[in-house]
């Protein structure tokens, strides 16, 4: 019997529980996850990154109030691939303005996979969002005007917390050899007006910011600045306006998995961007920060364990944007599906719906 309006509900305050009891809970959600782990495969079209063990996970959450909380391989190095065109999102919003940046990106749902071309040489067209890989190609072409690879590395350090990330050398040469279709995609670009620097030096720029090595801890530290409005909540810094983290939020939330980003708002309903890495950033909103790692990917080129560690916990967490009281994630399957038969119909809602 599905539950109704008159069920009480006890508590719509957010609170994380104590250490002990969340990291009880997120241990629990990783046995479930892992078992994900052999439907996927690591990423092999970047030959380098075909030789990462898939067997890994991590996860760090780290909230606003109360301490950090990390379990599995959270301090496993990982290059950062698509999450960086979070970090290149800022700097250009930032740095180029929002008019400059949204005259040569949108701001909607692609629903194709991404790395598709598909559409963009249409008349008109210009790449859906920022955050697949034509969007950021875009994006990289204007911040290659106002910043150094130097200066984002230094910055995503920052954002991250981070100190030792690096350039993986041996990930950015592999990825550097079988670009083409990135290539392409810049040089389409290019032929539209939209890329206007070299597109070379373009793409390089953007194949090094794949390139960083981050982990699941730096991740989560990037995230509880988004979700604290672009402020670091311990020094009173501010790394990036409000107005920014609120588009970046936003834009995670709808289009932070590809063609994947509805079914993953409805599981998770965390705004979350990929990559082909295994590495995840969620940001609960005014909550916390989230990193997770997970090599083993779905066929959308996201984390199918992370993502499924994250819809185990958002729930139970209250990470959730539209925490639901009532859920049962035993009664509905992955993207909401459900058995919904005409004994499970609550009768108190049909009398408000049919008289
Ligand atoms: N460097 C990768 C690419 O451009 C990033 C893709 C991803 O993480 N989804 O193909």
């Amino acid at each position: 019997m599905a539950n109704t309006p008159s069920t009480p509900i006890i508590d719509r305050h957010y609170v994380l529980h104590n250490k002990e009891k969340t990291e009880e809970i997120i241990k629990r959600a990783m046995v479930d996850a892992r078992k994900k782990i052999p439907e996927g495969a690591v990423a092999t079209y970047i030959p380098e990154l075909g030789k990462v063990n898939p067997d890994q996970l991590g996860i760090c959450i780290y909230p606003l109030t109360g301490e950090k909380i990390c379990i599995g391989d959270y301090q496993e190095r990982f290059t950062i691939q698509s999450v960086c065109k979070v970090i290149m999102l800022i700097v250009a919003l930032e740095v180029c303005g929002y008019k400059k940046v949204f005259e040569l990106v949108g701001m909607e749902p692609s629903g194709e996979a991404f790395n598709s071309l598909v559409e963009l040489d249409l008349n008109d067209s210009k790449p859906y969002n920022p955050l697949i890989n034509s969007g950021a190609l875009a994006v990289c072409g204007l911040l290659l005007k106002e910043v150094s690879f130097q200066d984002m590395l230094r910055y995503s350090r920052d954002l991250c917390s981070d100190y030792d990330i690096v350039l993986n050398e041996t990930v950015f040469a592999s990825e550097m050899k079988t670009c083409s279709r990135n290539r392409s995609i810049a040089y389409l670009l290019e032929s539209k007006g939209i890329i206007t620097s070299d597109v070379e030096d373009t793409l390089r720029f953007y194949t090094k910011m794949c390139s960083l090595s981050v982990t699941a801890e730096s991740l989560a530290a990037l995230g509880k600045k988004l979700a604290n409005d672009g402020v670091c909540n311990e020094t009173g810094a501010r790394y990036m306006s409000s107005r920014t983290a609120r588009y970046v939020k936003t834009l995670m939330l709808t289009c932070g998995m590809y063609d994947g980003s509805g079914t993953f708002a409805i599981n998770v309903g965390i705004p979350t961007k990929s990559g082909v890495g295994g590495g995840l950033l969620s940001v609960s909103d005014k909550r916390a920060g989230i990193g997770v790692f997970g090599p083993s990917l779905d066929e959308k080129g996201n984390s199918i364990a992370g993502c499924r560690l994250l819809r185990e916990i958002s729930n139970e967490l209250r990470l959730n944007l539209f925490y639901d009281p009532e859920w049962n994630k035993d009664e509905e399957e992955e993207g909401g599906e459900d058995n919904y038969t005409s004994e499970t119909i609550s009768h108190d809602i049909l009398q408000h719906i049919k008289q």
